[in-house]
């Protein structure tokens, strides 16, 4: 039992890790400012005497008291989220990052930094091994989220090699599931909003660039198992499986049973090519290998678009859209 505070707690992937943390009987420290996240997926546990939310932006001091462990999750993520929040996203990577290695220093934690595959930009390699630097644009439209997360990187090897802190660092590859934000302008939820809509599937670009989507209850188990290890340079968590875009809408369309058409939408600045993570680091220090296909993962995400696409034919803003109550949920 331990003492454990999550930052960004109220994201798609912060409020899982809280629930997985709970789970296994820790207490759980919440802290999000709310730029991206939402309370509705905290909700459940607002009866919870194990959890404890703090609205709080960690670029500014805080601290929580004595922790055992620091998971590090607070940034806006999606591609229209950081361009709307630039400065904030940079700032949350940088002094916010540094904030919390701060507290783990203080109270001798564990620490956990969620980084990401954007470190390797647009990358010349693949499928993208840990020992590749990446191929990063530093001043172009992605670079306040990809420059924060190698900043993040780097500091986090520096409080380990100059002040001894117990680190981890995760390279996350797209993921997806319930509770990712349906108007977050991302392939996924963009999909499936516009299928069970009846709308048209914008397919960016020739549809031909890929990505490697991840169930999010594997990436949880992935990150969990990385927190236990003993390895400290960065490891690939993601789902190998590669997809073209097109290939996305089609599964998309097989799984909703949607009549929706797809057009064609220009290509965003910058936007990666081709993206799959070589995870034979991770299958043979963690013993971990994601399990869900696509396919699979996305039925088990169907009952949460719809919610979210009924609350938008009613009314209800996206932010405030609660999460499916457990029994709904693959959990
Ligand atoms: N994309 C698309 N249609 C959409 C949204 C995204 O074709 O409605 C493409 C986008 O151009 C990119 C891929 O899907 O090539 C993944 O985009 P996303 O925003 O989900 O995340 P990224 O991996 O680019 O950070």
């Amino acid at each position: 039992m331990k003492n454990i505070l999550v930052t960004g707690a109220a994201g798609f992937l912060g409020s899982h890790l809280t629930d997985a943390l709970l789970a296994q009987g820790h207490s759980v420290f919440g802290a999000d400012n709310l730029s991206t996240g939402s309370l509705a997926n905290l909700a459940h546990l607002n009866a919870e005497p194990r959890f404890c939310f703090l609205k709080q932006d960690i670029t500014l001091p805080f601290d929580p008291g004595p922790v055992d462990f620091i998971f590090n999750f607070a940034s806006p993520a999606s591609p229209i989220d950081y361009a709307r929040l630039g400065p904030e996203t940079l700032l949350v990577g940088s002094t916010g990052t540094v904030n919390a290695l701060n507290l783990a220093r203080k109270y001798n934690a564990g620490f956990l930094h969620a980084s990401t595959s954007e470190c390797y930009g647009d990358p010349e390699i693949h499928p993208q091994v840990e020992t590749y630097w990446g191929r990063v644009n530093p001043i172009g439209p992605r670079s306040v989220y990809d420059e924060a997360k190698r900043f993040s990187e780097a500091a986090v090897t520096a409080w380990r090699r100059y002040y001894g802190v117990n680190t981890h660092m995760a390279r996350i590859f797209n993921t997806y599931g319930p509770r990712l934000q349906a108007n977050d302008g991302r392939v996924i939820s963009n999909f499936m909003m516009q299928a069970l809509a009846g709308e048209p599937l914008t397919v960016y670009g020739d549809g031909l660039q890929t990505r490697s989507f991840c169930f999010v209850s594997d990436l949880i188990d992935g990150i969990l198992r990385l927190a236990a290890s003993d390895e400290h340079t960065p490891v690939n968590i993601g789902n190998p499986a590669e997809f073209t875009m097109l290939q996305c809408a089609q599964e998309v369309l097989a799984v909703t049973g949607s009549k929706s058409q797809i057009v064609f939408e220009p290509l965003p600045q910058d936007d990666p090519t081709r993206r799959r993570p070589d995870i034979a680091k991770a299958r043979a220090l963690l013993n971990w290998n994601p399990k869900i296909s696509l396919r699979e993962g996305l039925r088990m995400s169907l009952a949460y678009f719809q919610s979210c696409l009924a609350a938008r034919s009613s009314g209800t803003p996206d932010s405030t859209v609660a999460a499916l109550p457990r029994g709904n949920s693959f959990s």
